[in-house]
């Protein structure tokens, strides 16, 4: 079987070391890296951080055809074992990247592993070497020689490693075993209630499953403490997760931590065994469209909100205000007017992964509307007597068991079989830029939306002071500010011949006169100053606030208990 031999021992140079080893049983031989990483739906071109790439066989050098950005084709001489040898240079810190310092080392391999040929069902070999004093945390089965084995080059990829001096943890969940291991920090020490609170979650996502115990038979937290990071990726049998110690030391962090937990175990069912057809098998040379993300992301990012809460750890004004602020971040979004939701995901790989400041005037995430739509199709089907988590256990038992990928159609199916009417109107949910009717879905659990205005009114930028400079880092399209002729990067100067040097300097001078009189702006582009009419109008909408209605029926508060719960009905 091909053995990927990795040595992280000079960890100072962050220089990967890789030897692939393999008994060829053909001389015409195809090796390929793989672009992009399953959970993260870019390419990534991880070959650009490939070098010196040698083939070796019997002792000598055999020459690589590049046929490829990253595939090379080789005719051996014979059939002797041959060593495919190459560094990666490892200094991004990412849930999908390698990142290697004189600290730890991370590797998600699928920016390491070069595929063999022919050899994609095989197992696969791996073994480390690494600097004095680390240890190895690798989400497979362990040889006695230390070595681990993966059932095929699939598995293998889908392994992170991590390696390093760091602290470790057991626990089981359902009689499962599982490790929490941390770079940058020990939760488990730290907070003497955190493993059992993560078990906890854990089980919860079982139970929303309908399942008596985890999908994986063992499986290995990796969680990266950094200074303001964010991410998650999911796998088979572990998960990746990178989390702030900022944000972990604000008063919702904890909670928003075990969100974020709840929400790559659950990826456990949803996309890694319940997955989209287009992900079966995974095709890692190119972008793979898949119009369902929406399901695979948005289903998942809304249940993680409740999955605390159902798990006994987090109380219902909590959730509510976690859920009030994704809706209100959705309201406010721009682009929901421009980009549907089927095309969001379609996009993924172009839009949603490339995001910059000109995205949330034309698009729209797969997670955050794919969210909104998952609670308007669960408070709907609750209203008929079923519920999202039986839509969810019944596609886990007919496609994730089983082993099948779904369809756009399959999904379609799956919740119009309880509500007929859904197969129209899903589909048109998905395919129109039309908000999900939100009012109606929040009125069953005695919910409604009330808007705060702000306090200033509108001219529909964002700005950053930077380096002594107040710029526009955002833009709304066809707003006053745009009107008045000034683009992403443009630096204010003065309003109504007041000097501007902070986004709250701007706030005050807007303050100063009612709204539609014109102001005069003094601004700066490319090195010219530059001088244009402004003008604003009344206040827009601040945020969105969920909250209790206070005209809803009693009974509505056990409907409400019932669905943050997460219980079936
Ligand atoms: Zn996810």
């Amino acid at each position: 079987m091909p053995h990927l031999a990795i040595r992280l021992t000079e960890p100072h140079r962050q220089l990967v070391q890789v030897r692939l080893q393999h008994q060829p049983q053909r001389q015409l031989l195809r090796f390929s890296l793989p672009q992009w990483t399953p959970g993260s739906y870019l390419i990534r071109n991880y070959v650009r951080r490939l070098e010196g790439l040698e083939l070796r066989q019997a002792d000598q050098s055999v020459p690589l055809r590049r046929t490829g950005v990253a595939s090379w084709d080789a005719e051996l001489p014979s059939l002797e074992p041959l060593e495919l040898r190459y560094g990666l240079v490892a200094p991004e810190l990412t849930v999908r990247t390698c990142h290697l310092t004189v600290d730890h080392g991370f590797l998600a391999l699928a920016a390491v592993a070069m595929e063999i040929e022919g050899e994609r069902w095989s197992s696969h070999k791996l073994s480390l070497e690494l600097p004095e004093g680390w240890e190895p945390f690798v989400p497979l089965p362990q040889q006695p020689d230390g070595s681990w084995l993966s059932s095929d080059f699939d598995q293998l990829i889908d392994t992170p490693v991590e390696a390093g001096p760091h602290p470790s943890h057991h626990f089981s969940v359902a009689g499962v075993p599982h490790r929490w291991v941390e770079w940058g920090g020990d939760l488990p020490a730290e907070d003497a209630s955190w493993l059992a609170d993560v078990e906890r979650v854990c089980l919860a996502c079982c139970r929303l499953m309908g399942v008596e115990q985890p999908a994986a038979d063992h499986y290995l937290f990796v969680l990266h403490r950094t200074e303001n990071g964010y991410g998650g990726l999911e796998h088979d049998l572990s998960t990746v997760l990178q989390f702030g110690r900022q944000a972990l030391a604000k008063p919702d962090g904890r909670r928003k931590l075990l969100q974020l937990v709840a929400h790559e175990y659950l990826h456990l069912w949803n996309v890694r065994r319940l997955r989209p057809a287009e992900l079966t098998p995974y095709a890692y040379g190119q972008a793979v469209v898949m119009p369902t993300l929406w399901f695979a992301e948005g289903v998942t990012s809304y249940v993680d909100q409740l999955l605390p809460h159902a798990a006994g750890i987090t109380s219902e004004a909590e959730v509510l205000e976690d859920l009030g602020a994704d809706l209100s971040r959705y309201l406010l979004s721009p682009g929901r007017r421009v980009q549907s939701l089927r095309a969001s995901s379609q996009e993924a790989w172009v839009k949603l992964y490339l995001a910059d400041a000109h995205s949330a005037n034309s698009q729209i995430s797969y997670y955050l509307k794919g969210a909104v739509l998952a609670l308007v199709l669960d408070l709907r089907l609750r209203h008929q007597g079923s519920g999202l988590p039986v839509v969810l256990q019944e596609l886990w038992r007919s496609h994730g068991a089983a082993g099948r990928g779904y369809t756009e159609t399959d999904l379609i199916e799956a919740f119009s079989r309880h509500d007929p009417e859904l197969e129209q109107l899903l589909l048109h949910w998905l395919n129109s830029t039309d908000d999900p009717p939100l009012d109606e879905a929040l009125a069953f659990v005695g919910l409604r939306l009330r808007l705060e205005a702000a306090n200033a009114p509108w001219v529909g930028w964002q700005l950053e002071a930077q380096a002594g400079a107040l710029v526009v880092r955002r833009l709304d399209r066809d707003s006053p500010s745009q009107v008045a002729g000034l683009t992403v990067g443009d630096e204010l100067l003065a309003l109504d011949g007041y000097r501007l040097r902070s986004a709250d300097d701007a706030e005050r001078e807007l303050k100063r006169r009612a709204p539609h009189l014109e102001r005069e702006l003094l601004w700066v582009r490319d090195g010219l100053v530059r001088r244009s009419p402004l003008r604003p109008v009344e206040p827009a909408v601040q945020r969105w606030v969920l909250e209790l209605d206070p005209k809803a029926s009693p009974a509505t508060a056990e409907q409400r208990a019932a669905w943050l719960q997460l219980a079936r009905p």
